[in-house]
């Protein structure tokens, strides 16, 4: 999902320069300009959005002309309910997020958030709309909480405080001598995996996002720690829409839907055990995964 993440990264890299007094700004704004994908539609108002309900509408897709990625991809994600998206690698499943963010365009058909067209509103509104808790969380040489309220811009201690309530990371923190005001990363204090994923999932609770999508979040972390965490997204994304793209089966066995996603194209779609009992493409990776794991 690293793609993903590109532009979080080069505001990173804006962040630091700037810090570091050296900026060259003909040299920014060449590398942000070389970002720019997709503009907003002349006049496009901001997402308004009552119930969050996410659809692609037979997308199309592919990121060079010669070669399709998403084949006519259709689903819905009902507000409030989680889908996850497998598939192996390659399948398109990063793409999809990339695309919800309004990264790229589709070819053709229409990705909609609560009936909108997401090419007809700003994407800033769609954004803000949208919380991501990455694989790996680019973390500042800053405070933890500056760390934190940098998923909104006026955000008030009390809500850095209840994000890290929510995020499980409160007490880490408030053992810390110098609670919120502690440095971290290079320069200050070095935290584990697992306290990075939480200072990442509280940054992206302080924007309050009605959808979150979920990049497996555990690869790096021990399986106590990951299974903490996965008990925190849980809670967290139970009165959100949530799209978590999974590698490993185990932690989306409880989602509303799976969808398995081949070469661009849905190849099943069900709950867990339908598609167990369906014994296509998803019984067989989670037989290889299970024996992988008892192995
Ligand atoms: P993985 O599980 O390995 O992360 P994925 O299912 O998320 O895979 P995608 O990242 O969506 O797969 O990629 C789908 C296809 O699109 C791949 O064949 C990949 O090579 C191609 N692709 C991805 N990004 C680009 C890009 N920026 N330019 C060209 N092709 C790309």
């Amino acid at each position: 999902l690293m793609q993903l993440f590109r532009p979080l990264d080069l505001l990173g890299w804006v962040y630091r320069t700037i810090r570091q007094g050296l900026v060259d700004m003909a040299e920014m704004f060449r590398l942000m300009d070389s970002e720019v994908e997709v503009e907003d539609a002349p006049g496009a108002p901001a997402l308004v959005i009552h119930r969050p309900t996410v659809t692609f509408d037979n997308v199309v897709f592919g990121y060079e002309s010669d070669r399709t990625i998403l084949q006519g991809l259709s689903f819905e994600v009902p507000a409030g309910d989680n889908v996850a998206i497998v598939g192996p690698s390659g399948a398109g499943k990063s793409t999809i997020a990339r695309l919800l963010f309004r990264f790229y365009d589709p070819w053709s058909g229409r990705i909609l958030i609560d009936g909108k067209d997401i090419s007809q509103i700003t994407q800033t509104s769609l954004r803000a709309a949208i919380g991501i808790v990455p694989q790996d969380s680019v973390l500042f040489n800053e405070t933890i909480g500056y760390n934190i309220a940098y998923g909104k811009d006026g955000t008030s201690d009390q809500q850095v405080m209840s994000a890290a309530r929510d995020a499980s990371i409160l007490p880490f923190i408030e053992q810390l001598p110098q609670g919120f005001d502690t440095e971290v990363g290079e320069r200050g204090l070095k935290l584990s995996g697992g306290e990075k994923q939480r200072v990442a999932i509280a940054r992206t609770l302080v924007k309050n996002p009605p959808i979150l999508m979920l990049d497996e979040a555990t690869s790096a972390l021990d399986s106590r720690t990951e299974q903490d965490i996965l008990a925190t997204l849980h809670r967290v994304s139970r009165d959100r829409t949530t799209l978590s793209i999974a590698h490993r089966l185990s932690t989306i066995a409880d989602a509303h839907e799976i969808l398995v996603l081949d070469q661009g194209k849905l190849a099943e779609r069900g709950t867990h055990s339908a598609l167990l009992q369906h014994d296509g493409l998803y019984a067989e990776m989670w037989a290889r995964q299970a024996n992988e794991t008892s192995a």
